[in-house]
């Protein structure tokens, strides 16, 4: 006889004031489908695996069944979308499906993306396309695996319906984790109404389930302010690490916990550029890749901006700690980026003077229009005088008198090691992917899906498992683009 279906909901949002959200259920769509479901991570947050498969499982997964212990709700929030407040933003086309303690003690949201209409979906139609799904299936994943804070996919399904976008889609649900779906917007949403009441009872609600170590500290809302600061200098410094960029840094796209969330219109670069832009929507570069940390620091004013009353009565005195706080951002980020790119560089213990050799990199990597994975990634070759130029050919002018002197200095860097080649070697490959989602890669899986063709989409998945071991068979997934292959703009994903 087959069991019910039973998920153990452990659900804490749910019983903040009803301010916080709106409780109801998401849309019943009418013939969900899942396309991928992701059974380790499932496993993880202790959910029944095997009866997901199921269709009464699969129902659950894409909203249609709702157990007895659920409180669905979509949740509220504001934000500065490219610099402009919006008072009222909030879950327009996503709902909390509820919080579950997974098998390492972590509390997780389980939210469905594309599950109808909510009071906060204004003009939009509630729904997801199958190729921002995809996308965002694809990438997040491959930032889990990259070792980089990020909300996760726990299913894509079709939902049966057609979408209209630029043309009729497919419709389809990603089903997400993460620590929490709350942003800098959801501060934002009620400092901006004068709610300072609403404004405790979140920072107390955040502090207890992402910082519960400064539960008891004297000034917990300036440590609070501190905590994200920190969190959010960490991720920015790992984005731009491999080549990352989000795209659309508005505050309601800045989690609390530190995760990446909202992946539209982001891409990894291939050929490296200090000032790409992916995003159709971003004519002035505000999201551009050099400009994340600065839009951090931006982001993290409004934040502070929010905590102002919390962190002090008075008013001057709030806004002199908050400062000082945000000023710490830059210099951590500034250590977190020396640190893991000369990592990268195969460098045991990355120094402050190390700044000179990376720039220099990055500089030579500019003007060579370098494949950014690529010029890490094969550094090895320059290990073996035979193999030396197929690295060099990875630069426009490999015979470029300031690309071959960085050689030379990045080698005796490396023989300060004092380890053997083979260690070197290794070091590299540990900290230099082999296989990003490169945005080509998503575009061609997007394309061959929608025809009805979903082998490359798990074909990308599985290669992106082990992003940093050489996987022969997924060889022709680590490539540049060709010229013709080359995505010049991602959209926003709706
Ligand atoms: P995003 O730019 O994806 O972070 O979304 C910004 C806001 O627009 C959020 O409040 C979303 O819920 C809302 N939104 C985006 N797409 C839709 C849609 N198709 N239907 C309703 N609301 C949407
Ligand atoms: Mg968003």
């Amino acid at each position: 006889m087959k069991s019910e279906l039973s998920v153990n909901f452990n659900n804490s949002f749910a019983a903040l004031s009803k301010d916080f959200y709106v409780k109801m259920h998401p849309e019943a769509m009418p013939d969900l489908k899942l396309i991928k479901f992701n059974e380790p991570l499932s496993d993880l947050l202790g959910l029944p695996s095997k009866q997901l498969l199921e269709q009464s499982g699969i129902d659950f997964l894409g909203g249609k069944k709702i157990l007895n212990n659920q409180e669905p709700l979509a949740q509220v929030y504001a934000g500065h979308q490219f610099g402009n407040f919006v008072p009222q933003l909030g879950d327009g086309r996503a709902m909390l499906l509820g919080e579950v303690i997974g098998k390492d003690g972590t509390r997780c949201d389980i939210q469905l993306k594309g599950s109808g209409k909510t009071p906060f979906s204004r003009m939009g139609d509630g729904r997801s396309g199958l190729g921002p799904v995809l996308r965002e299936y694809i990438v997040s994943e491959a930032m889990f695996t990259l070792g980089i804070p990020t909300t996760r996919a726990l299913a894509a399904l079709f939902t049966g319906e057609t979408v209209v976008r630029e043309f009729p889609v497919p419709g389809a649900i990603l089903a997400r984790v993460a620590k929490s779906h709350l942003r800098i917007g959801t501060f934002e949403y009620f400092a901006r109404r004068g709610q300072a009441n609403k404004v405790k009872e979140l920072a107390d609600y955040v502090i207890d389930r992402h910082y519960s170590d400064i539960k008891k500290g004297p000034k917990k809302y300036c440590m609070l302010l501190e905590k994200v600061i920190r969190n959010q200098a960490f991720l920015i410094a790992k984005w731009m690490s491999v080549g990352f960029i989000h795209g659309v840094m508005n505050t309601d796209n800045m989690t609390l916990s530190g995760e990446t969330i909202d992946f539209g219109p982001c891409a990894f670069m291939d050929h490296f550029d200090f000032d790409r832009v992916y995003s159709s929507i971003d004519l002035q570069g505000r999201y551009k890749f050099s400009n994340q940390p600065y839009i951090a620091v931006w982001n993290l004013t409004r934040l502070a901006e929010s905590l102002l009353p919390l962190i002090d009565e008075d008013q001057a005195t709030a806004i002199k700690e908050a400062e000082n706080l945000l000023e710490i951002f830059l210099p951590l980020f500034t250590d977190h980026w020396i640190n893991l790119i000369g990592k990268k560089l195969a460098i045991k213990e990355p120094k402050t003077h190390d700044k000179a050799l990376i720039e220099n990199l990055f500089k030579n990597m500019q003007t060579g229009n370098s494949d950014f994975t690529l010029t890490f990634r094969n550094l090895r070759n320059l290990l073996k005088k035979s193999q030396e130029s197929k690295w060099f050919s990875l630069f426009s002018n490999p015979k470029n008198p300031e690309l071959q002197n960085w050689s030379k200095i990045w080698k005796n860097r490396i023989e300060l090691n004092d380890s053997t080649k083979a260690a070197i070697t290794q070091r590299i490959n540990n900290n230099n992917p082999a296989i990003i989602p490169r945005n080509h890669l998503i575009e061609q899986c997007i394309s061959s899906s929608l025809k009805g063709d979903l082998s490359r989409f798990h074909r990308l998945i599985k290669a992106l498992e082990l992003p940093f071991t050489d996987q022969a068979e997924f060889y022709d997934l680590t490539k540049p683009p060709e010229e013709n292959e080359i995505v010049y703009q991602t959209f926003c994903g709706t």
